[in-house]
């Protein structure tokens, strides 16, 4: 089915406000509502990226919960925690891990404008010890309830609008793009319209076409099944 432009304008202006600096990372969270909600609160802040460890050989399961926003927002699967962290040091992010122990700070009194990356532990047993000991600092939601937790969920929820409001309050949250570079911009933008072409040239190795300011692809691509757009 062609794209049609109204839908290429919608998808162009939910990216316009994407930002490649604000992330999570979720560590062992297994259940499906969990996973789904927590990626249903990127896609509503903005998020373009959230990465996660799951346990060997686990394959991510969402449900009703996500309203298909793991189509939206990339999950990007890492092995191991300390790969993951050192990734995203990498790419400069400041490492927030969720911690309930006496060291850990109000995560009220913390600036998020910067490069951010908020570490989740899993529903059971929270952060591991690697992850506990790898992060730059460790925050706390503060409760006054019998129960000893927040949901992971709820949890991130608070932790990315919070960092969201005081990007607001800076006027740096991105409304035109200027959240992700040009690349990474015009990729995403080819992948959300035409998902089965991008898949398509990453297995050939090819570049994504260019597409027209309606949104039309301006190359002449094989007329073969895997190509329906
Ligand atoms: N028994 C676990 C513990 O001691 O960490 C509880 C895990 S909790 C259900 C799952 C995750 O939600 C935590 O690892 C953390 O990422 C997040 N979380 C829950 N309550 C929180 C709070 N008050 N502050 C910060 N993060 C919280």
């Amino acid at each position: 089915m062609p794209l049609l432009p109204r839908r290429f304008e919608r998808i162009k202006s939910v990216l316009n406000h994407r930002m490649s600096n604000l992330t999570i990372l979720i560590e062992e969270v297994e259940k499906p509502h969990n996973l789904s909600a927590i990626l249903r609160t990127c896609d509503a802040i903005g998020i373009l990226e959230a990465h996660a460890i799951f346990r060997e050989k686990r394959i991510p399961t969402f449900n009703s919960t996500a309203q298909g926003s793991q189509k939206w927002v990339k999950l990007k699967k890492h092995t191991c925690i300390t790969e993951a962290i050192q990734e995203l040091r990498n790419n400069r992010f400041k490492i927030y891990g969720t911690n309930l122990n006496k060291n850990a700070i109000d995560y009220r009194s913390l600036d998020y404008t910067g490069p951010t990356a908020f570490v989740m532990g899993a529903e059971k047993w929270g952060l591991s010890k690697s992850a506990s000991e790898l992060v730059d600092e460790s925050i706390y939601i503060p409760m006054v309830g019998m129960v000893q937790s927040l949901n992971v969920s709820v949890a991130s929820a608070i932790l990315l609008f919070e960092a969201l409001r005081q990007r607001k309050e800076r006027n740096i949250v991105p409304s035109s793009g200027e959240g992700l570079s040009k690349n990474l911009y015009e990729n995403t933008l080819f992948e959300w319209s035409y998902p089965e072409v991008a898949s398509w040239c990453k297995e050939q190795g090819r570049k994504y076409p260019e597409l027209s300011i309606t949104g039309e692809i301006l190359e002449d691509l094989p007329r073969i099944k895997e190509l329906r757009y």
